[in-house]
């Protein structure tokens, strides 16, 4: 197996690339500051594959951060695609692939009525705490450390100590005031949730959580946890928003809430979705109960717009990877990940190295610690060194992890057997890499 990679180019284009754009990349996860090294410029994708600039091949467990569930250039979505950008690209009107999308997501999602679609994850959970926000009349967020939301102001926000701090700007330019309206709790904590309930239920609008995180690796709610949080947020006339951009249409054909149950009594009252239902394109979405998303312009007081809001290419990508994701697509994903967790997990474990594997659905990562995790402190925790070089050398073999400790692993449709074998094959170099 190849250890040694010419990456020349990519270091050609990160070099040029810092002149024109800070830190040579479009979002920071990218600069492989976590791990090191050089990060890849890709040229090309096809199913589970990447191939970089320097011609160099890996097999992909990033798809784009969870969109790729097909895998790459998918057949189906590629015509889609390609049919409706013979159509136009962009009208600024209502359109037919709109409806449609939408009609899909509500179909599935059962407690959705209505959703309103936009371009990025960020801007649906902006305008969820939005319409939470005229809603109820009220300002305060409720999140929780290590839940990530997209960059939006009032959710850039880090706990200082103590169970319900009000929260200090994560970023430079958040406004003290904005940060301030959000508290941030501990994950899977009830008695936090609790305290902050008791000194502040009146003054919350909302709780936002990932449904199951995995911004922080993924660390799903302990049994109970969900439905504490509906009973406290309907208990002080709080909204609870469902994050899903990252589990939903992922987790199950109905996301994390699907995967979950949670039937009735646990109901969101707001979703917020992104990642797969673009299909690789940027379209998100928020979505809830009727009586909730019709106070959204133009018929109610709550103001959101989007120029390119519903566009047709990227719904036709969306809508025809929704249709694909198949039961047995998502037996398959359950099969490809438990297949390469498992043996991660054994080669860690011939190689003496600590570790813990959390499961959402598909979703999966690798806490390199030697306890379960089930919150920000406990990710932290991990020794991200000992990632470090486990990614290293799975990058230097060909497989192409997160280049990050605190994310989730994603597989697609397109991991096939020789994918799989590619990076079963490449794992007992790495495992002892990171011991
Ligand atoms: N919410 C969750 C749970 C996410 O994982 C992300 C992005 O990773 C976002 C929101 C923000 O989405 P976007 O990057 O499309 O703005």
């Amino acid at each position: 197996m190849r250890m040694s990679q010419n990456t020349s180019t990519s270091q050609a284009l990160l070099d040029h690339a810092r002149s024109v754009t800070p830190g040579g990349v479009n979002s920071p996860v990218r600069a492989f500051r976590a791990v090191g090294g050089t990060p890849r410029f890709i040229r090309e994708a096809k199913g589970p594959w990447l191939t970089d600039v320097d011609g160099n091949r890996y097999v992909d467990l990033i798809c784009s951060w969870g969109p790729m569930i097909l895998g790459h250039a998918d057949p189906r979505v590629m015509d889609a695609v390609q049919q409706a950008a013979s159509r136009g690209f962009s009208f600024g009107t209502p359109s037919e692939n709109e409806v449609a999308l939408a009609t899909e997501i509500v179909s599935r999602v059962e407690p959705v009525e209505q959703v309103r679609l936009v371009s990025s994850g960020t801007e649906a959970t902006m305008s969820a705490i939005r319409l939470a926000r005229g809603a109820t009349q009220r300002s305060k967020i409720v999140k929780f450390a290590g839940c990530y939301h997209g960059h939006v102001d009032a959710l850039l926000a880090f706990a200082g100590s103590g169970l319900a701090t009000f929260a200090l700007p994560d970023s430079a330019g958040v406004p003290a005031s904005s940060a301030g309206e959000t508290i941030v709790l501990p994950y899977n904590d009830v008695d936090a949730l609790d305290a902050a309930f008791a000194e502040h239920g009146d003054e919350v609008a909302a709780v936002i959580t990932e449904a199951s995180p995995g911004n922080m690796g993924v660390v799903p709610p302990v049994p109970g946890f969900t439905k504490a949080l509906r009973d406290i947020t309907t208990k002080h006339g709080a909204l609870l928003i469902s994050d899903e951009v990252m589990t939903g249409f992922r987790c199950s054909a109905a996301g994390w809430f699907g995967h979950e149950g949670q039937q009735g009594e646990t109901a969101p009252d707001l979703f917020t979705f992104g990642k797969v239902m673009g299909g690789g394109f940027p379209a998100a979405a928020f979505g809830g109960r009727r009586d909730l998303m019709e106070l959204l312009a133009p018929d109610g007081p709550v103001y959101q717009a989007g120029t390119l809001a519903g566009n047709p290419i990227a719904t036709a990508a969306g809508l025809a990877t929704l249709q694909a994701c198949t039961p047995e697509v998502y037996a398959h994903l359950d099969r490809v990940a438990h297949t390469i967790a498992d043996a991660a997990s054994s080669e860690l474990m011939k190689a003496g190295v600590p570790h813990q594997v959390q499961w959402a659905s598909s979703m999966f990562s690798i806490f390199f610690t030697d306890e379960a995790v089930t919150n920000y402190d406990g990710a932290k925790k991990q020794d991200i060194h000992a990632f470090a070089r486990f990614f290293d050398a799975m990058l230097a073999q060909g497989v192409h992890l997160p280049p990050s400790s605190f994310e989730a692993w994603f597989v697609s449709a397109s991991h096939d057997d020789e994918a799989v074998a590619h990076i079963v094959e490449a794992l007992p170099t790495a495992a002892r890499a990171a011991a």
